[in-house]
Parts: structure tokens; sequence; C-alpha cells
């Protein structure tokens, strides 16, 4: 099964005014499709790999062979990151979080307001391109991560709850250089209940290791 480019779950233009129209067509369609089709492109020759799911490749790069790791590790991620990101925003989104995820943030960081602040300064401070996440450890704490390129953190263990994509292709078109203004902006499309969801999955993830402690 060859990997696929998922449709945007809502309209190219659905995040206006946060995220332009023009930004979202040039990063889902070319971005996210030139990295589905250099993922699949790697993959070719290597059948045994064609039924894993990119996630499963991320897991493990070390069994990916040489010759692929790279593209696999920058184009895999470059398509499980997207995917996420697409599902992770959603128009008249943003508010204060509810439900779990509220509260692991609230044990976690103090107030909503202390972790937004922690983890834009991580995403502002990121050199050059990357990704700014909540990542889950396997001890079941979270923390604030940032990765470079498009690594992303099931390659060292932890689980991606959720993050923001600091390429200068996510915001140059509208904010130019000014990624902490497009940082700040991103939190009025956040969808907090599919966050809840991946917040969940990582929990049911870890229950087996929590239990053994
Ligand atoms: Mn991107």
């Amino acid at each position: 099964m060859a990997h696929e480019l998922p449709p945007l779950p809502y309209d190219y233009s659905a995040l206006e005014p946060h995220i332009d129209e023009k930004t979202m067509h040039l990063h889902h369609d070319m971005h996210h499709g030139a990295y589905v089709k250099n993922l699949n492109a790697a993959l070719e020759k290597y059948s045994n790999l064609q039924s894993k799911n990119a996630e499963e490749l991320l897991r493990d790069l070390n069994a990916i062979p040489e010759d692929i790791r790279t593209t696999v590790r920058n184009n895999g991620g470059g398509h499980v990151n997207h995917t996420m990101f697409w599902k992770i925003m959603k128009p008249k989104g943003g508010g204060d979080p509810s439900g779990p995820i509220a509260d692991v943030i609230k044990k976690t960081f103090g107030t909503f307001k202390d972790f937004q602040g922690k983890f834009n300064d991580a995403g502002a401070k990121q050199f050059g391109s990357g990704w700014v996440w909540l990542a889950g450890k396997p001890n079941g704490d979270v923390q604030i991560i940032t990765t470079p390129n498009q690594d992303n953190p099931l390659s060292q263990g932890l689980y991606p709850i959720f993050g923001n994509d600091v390429w200068e292709h996510a915001y140059y078109l509208k904010y130019n250089n000014r990624r902490p203004e497009y940082l700040a902006a991103w939190w009025n499309v956040v969808n907090w209940s599919e966050i809840n969801k991946r917040y969940e999955a990582f929990k049911s993830a870890n229950e087996p290791a929590m239990a053994h402690r």
C-alpha cells in the first residue's frame, strides 16, 4: 500500500485570518505532497517495508536500510508530522483546553498561559526549520521539546501529542520573518478535542509500561 496524501479536513481558506489560504495550498498540496511522493519513491525497492505504516518506520529508523534511511527520516517524518498538523487545527478552534489535556498541562506547567509561553518560546528559539512539540515520555509525563527538520518525537522514543510547524513555509507569506506572531496566532486554530484524542492514545499506549513500574 503506497502512502497517500490525506485531504485537508476543511477548506483551504478555513483557518483565515490566522493562516492564509495561499499558505495552506502550498503547504498541503506542494510540501506535504512532496514528502509523500518522496517516501513512496524511497520504499519502491524495499517491498518488506511497504506494509509498515509511516509511524512504524519512524519508531525504528535503525531498521531502515542505510541507503534510504535519511530519505525516510525526512519524508516519512514530513508525512507523519503534517498528517497530524492538519487534524489538530480547525476553523474557530482555540480557547482554553478542557478535559485530560487541560489537567496534564496544569499539573506539569502550572497554568495554560505558562504552558503557552514556554511552548511559544521554544518554537521561536528553534534555529532554522523544525517543530515544537508537547511530547509524551515513556513514564507518562509530558514535556516541551523541539526537533530539527522533519524529525518526529517517535524516533527518540517519545510520543507526539501535538506540535506546531515552525518551518518558514508554514508562515512566511503572511507573517514574513515574524515567527513569534505566527506562534501566538496559531492557538486560535488549535483543535483541542483532537488533541485530547491523541493524549488518550498516548496514555493507552503507555499503560503496559506504567503497570510494570
Ligand atoms: Mn510544514
